[in-house]
């Protein structure tokens, strides 16, 4: 397991909870538009760190975000979680220590205030809840979780169709928080401080939101699946296979890519690998990315080829 790197932003300390890093999902399985010519094109930099040399498959990371400020503790997404039944071995009945790693960057469950749920995704929702006396009940008894309108308006609607793939992540991960009276439903824009706004960035899911912070003359952006892979950074245009609306998610990320290119501006896209943290430059119709935030920082695409 790698160090948990930390990164400052004016009053905010941002640090990762990781889960799971490890090579995850095919990229043809991923991207209906990915080809080997694709692949081979982008070898230099993709092996061995973005993709697996042996297998060809994708390194997905599988991550939580705590964000502190005196007085405040949030936590952005939870994961795949524990012991819960699910389509994919990935995600099943799985006893990862994630819990002991939030405690080892200093946080107990009772101590987080806010929980966002950036989309209900079964990689997102896991530690909403655990498992007590048999029932699934909040894992963080004095947080609000935030969930944008739109995206519950998505979930209670979608049917049984739209959870085929996971397993039933809602009944197990999202129902209880509703149940306890600990979910909050927010617009398309939420400020949680002068300095922590979130943001909607549909497409991925209808209510995909994103935290932006703010301060010591930086700023970071939390995109969670505005992009899963640097490969749509070279490719901007791919959606993925799991995109509730590929065209609106291909659309959000044009825009979001060249607001935030060459602006010095932190990206932390979830499931990009370790340290997460990169910066985005403009290369024509494409995108490079620099990885930033640990002591090997400065490698991104430019560095392997
Ligand atoms: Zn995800």
């Amino acid at each position: 397991m790698a160090h948990q790197s930390h990164w400052t932003f004016g009053a905010s300390t941002l640090q990762r909870v990781v889960e799971s890093e490890e090579a995850l999902l095919s990229p043809f399985e991923i991207f209906a538009d990915c080809t080997q010519a694709h692949l081979d094109a982008n070898r230099g930099w993709l092996m061995p760190r973005f993709q697996d040399p042996h297998s060809g498959i994708l390194a997905i990371t599988i991550q939580s975000f705590l964000v502190r400020q005196a007085g405040l503790t949030i936590l952005v997404d939870a994961c795949g979680g524990n012991g819960k039944e699910r389509a994919r071995p990935h995600f099943h009945r799985r006893n990862w220590p994630w819990l002991d790693r939030l405690r080892e960057a200093g946080v107990a469950p009772e101590d987080i205030d806010v929980v966002l749920c950036t989309h209900l995704h079964v990689d997102h929702v896991g530690w909403n809840t655990r498992l007590e006396n048999g029932r699934w009940v909040p894992t963080f008894p004095n947080a609000r979780y935030l969930v944008a309108r739109r995206e519950w308006d998505y979930w209670r609607t979608a049917g049984p169709a739209a959870l085929v793939r996971t397993g039933d992540f809602i009944t197990d991960s999202v129902l209880p928080i509703f149940d306890s009276g600990q979910a909050e439903l927010i617009g398309d824009t939420h400020a949680l401080k002068s300095d922590i706004a979130i943001e909607a960035a549909p497409g991925h899911t209808p209510g995909l939101s994103m935290l932006r912070l703010q301060g010591g003359g930086s700023e970071a952006i939390l995109c969670s699946d505005l992009m899963h892979h640097p490969l749509q950074l070279r490719y901007p245009d791919w959606s993925t296979r799991f995109c509730v609306d590929p065209i609106q998610a291909a659309r959000t990320r044009a825009s979001f890519l060249k607001e935030h290119a060459n602006t010095g501006r932190l990206i932390f896209p979830t499931h990009f690998p370790s340290p997460t943290g990169c910066t985005i430059q403009r290369d024509g119709s494409s995108y490079d990315f620099t990885y930033c935030g640990e002591a090997e920082a400065q490698i991104g695409r430019s560095s392997g080829d």
